[in-house]
């Protein structure tokens, strides 16, 4: 078990719900000419930004459907606000949190080395799901969900030295196999690369009105053998990742998960909207005698070994913000 946890203090924003993939159990995902597609504009993100500064976050949570100009009308859009694309779109954004004093994280799905080059030095961290490295009809037809285009990206982060946070969806139509297989593909590019700092294991959940609203999600006992077999699997500088509004964490903590990953006091998780965060001042209770500490989106290991540029904003913002550990200094 471990001796601490840790977690971040984040705000989530959606930059856009439009998304190129269909995956069977997505409630997040809107075609574009559906009443609720969004693309957020840079008043709506400066003030979250503006709440996330009064709630002293540190991470600019940056979510996206996956390349969403490959629809015609989301084109338009982008095009409309001067862009050709989200990442395009996403550097600009970036740069506007830095100045707010946030250090973003951003996962906008599968990208190529370029794009991931563009963003190193405006992100503290960034992060793809891996989910499964097994071919399932639940992402039938999703380009995006290819098993080895997003091995590839998670890949030229490690080229990059970008410090990154990958994971699995648990309970999507994989067998145990198939997640031992995930766990150790994902084993071995840090091995190669050192750059992944923690793998969420993650329960799917069912969402309304999605092909998969009727499975079941996993059992708590088919989340803790994961958890163990992670734990097992993964080197011991891999921080195992369990979201708290979603699992019964104290559990998957016995069982070596050792991070609560981002915890927001003022935006909702847009992903699965109906699991709400616990407070921040409620875990002391939940973690008994487990030390709870927080973290920047940047792991303390790369904060230490200086995995971003030094004398840049970002740099700068990184070490105003970290203790002598590479924690968060005063919490
Ligand atoms: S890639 Fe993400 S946003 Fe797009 S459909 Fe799949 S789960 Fe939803």
């Amino acid at each position: 078990m471990p001796d601490q946890v840790t977690f971040s203090r984040n705000v989530f924003l959606p930059i856009t719900n439009v998304c190129r993939n269909r995956c069977g159990y997505c409630g997040f995902r809107r075609d574009p000419t559906h009443p609720e597609a969004n693309l957020m504009t840079v008043d709506e993100v400066k003030r979250i930004l503006e709440e996330g500064v009064r709630f002293e976050c540190t991470e600019a949570l940056f979510t996206f459907g996956e390349r969403p100009e490959e629809h015609q009308l989301f084109r338009e859009w982008i095009n409309d606000l001067g862009y050709s694309s989200v990442i395009e779109y996403l550097v600009d954004l970036c740069e506007i949190a830095i100045d707010y004093g946030i250090l973003p994280h951003s996962n906008p799905g599968v990208m190529s080395l370029r794009e991931m080059k563009r963003l190193k030095p405006l992100n503290a961290s960034m992060g793809l799901m891996l989910e499964t490295v097994a071919t399932l009809p639940a992402h039938e037809g999703c380009a995006g969900k290819i098993p080895s285009a997003r091995i590839k990206t998670i890949e030229n982060a490690g080229r990059l030295k970008i410090p990154f946070t990958t994971g699995l969806l648990i309970g999507i139509g994989e067998s145990m196999a198939d997640r031992e297989q995930t766990l150790e593909v994902v084993r071995d590019l840090h091995q190669r690369y050192r750059h992944i700092q923690e793998v969420i294991i993650q329960p799917f959940a069912p969402k309304p009105d999605t092909e998969m609203a009727n499975c079941p999600e996993p059992s708590h006992q088919e989340m803790i053998d994961v958890v163990t077999i992670a734990r097992r699997i993964l080197p011991d500088d891999v921080a195992i990742q369990v979201p708290p509004n979603l699992t019964g964490f104290p559990d998957l903590i016995r069982c070596g998960a050792s991070d609560l990953g981002g915890i927001s006091p003022y935006t909702i998780d847009w992903i699965n909207p109906e699991a709400e965060w616990p407070r921040i001042s409620d875990l002391a209770k939940t973690l008994g005698n487990i030390r709870q500490r927080e973290r920047l989106p940047i792991y303390p290991q790369y904060v230490l070994n200086r995995w971003y540029e030094r004398g840049s904003k970002l740099g700068d913002l990184i070490e105003k913000y970290a203790d002598r550990d590479g924690f968060r200094d005063g919490h």
